[in-house]
This record gives structure tokens, sequence and C-alpha cells, in this order.
């Protein structure tokens, strides 16, 4: 999986470098800001980590957690899901400016490993409108995410 510091642009993803910012790339070897969060917080994003909306673009590879001792690296389809140590979807939430991607083992970065995500994206999470409502899409778009014709609101 790829590492970029929080609130860095998202070259994960070329096409949306522009307009989104990164959370929640953690990999072994960096050091990441720890601490605990609200539970309120994290309820509202494990919500939004359930059925993400992506793009319909290819996603290429598994995230698997490095910070694991075992658990990413053997992990079976009972890691994967919100909150496993394995993934392969992204989440998308609207900020004030940009939107943020995360991978949606971000869940269990900070249920396991005690990461903190940075408070601006605490608070696109308590705002973020439902997955694939219009609000939600609206929101992506006024940030000028590109979003096609089929996915922008009519
Ligand atoms: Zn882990």
């Amino acid at each position: 999986m790829a590492h970029f510091e929080d609130l860095t642009p998202c070259g994960y993803m070329q096409q949306w470098k522009q307009s989104s910012l990164a959370v929640g790339w953690l990999e072994r070897g960096h050091a990441y800001p720890q601490g605990t969060v609200d539970e309120k917080f994290f309820e509202a994003l494990l919500r939004l980590c359930g059925k993400p909306w992506q793009p319909p673009v290819v996603f290429a590879g598994i995230h698997v957690c490095s910070l694991c001792q075992f658990g990413g690296r053997i992990a079976g389809t009972s890691s994967f899901g919100a909150g496993g140590a394995a993934g392969t979807a992204n989440v998308f939430i609207p900020g004030e400016t940009k939107v943020f991607i995360a991978p949606t083992m971000i869940v269990h970065y900070i249920d396991a490993h005690g990461y903190v995500p940075p408070r601006e994206f605490q608070d696109a999470v308590f705002k973020c409108p439902e997955m694939r409502s219009m609000p939600y899409f609206k929101a992506l778009k006024a940030l000028g995410f590109p979003l096609t014709s089929y996915q922008a609101p009519p």
C-alpha cells in the first residue's frame, strides 16, 4: 500500500490530485499521530466506511495493514470489510476546500493502532452527508471533484 503524509495531495489517484488530500495512508516505518478519538467520530467514520461510494475506476491492489504484527499479512477474507486489517476500498469525504481520500482501513488504524486523524478530517466526517445521497454528490462537485455525468446530480 502506498504511503502519504496526512493532508498532502493524494497522488494515489492522479486524476484527483488537485482536488484531494490524503488522510490515513499509514505504513510501517513512518511515524503517525497517536492518541484517542471521540467514540462518536469513530462511529460516524465506521458508518461511512461501511458502504463507501467510490468512482467507477479500477483500483489496483489490496491495502494490507503493515502495522499489524500478523493480521494484515496472513489476511484471509475475515480480515476484509470495515474494521478489518485488509481492504480494497477508499472513502471520499468532502472537506472545507478539498476532498479527503482515505483507505477504509483507516477504521482499523484508529481502532487497533491508536491513529488520530487530523482535526479537519474529523470535522468533515461529522458533516459528511449520507453516502450516495444528492447532498453528498453536490458537496463533492462543489469542491471541483471531477464527477462524470452519470455520477453527477441532475
Ligand atoms: Zn493493523
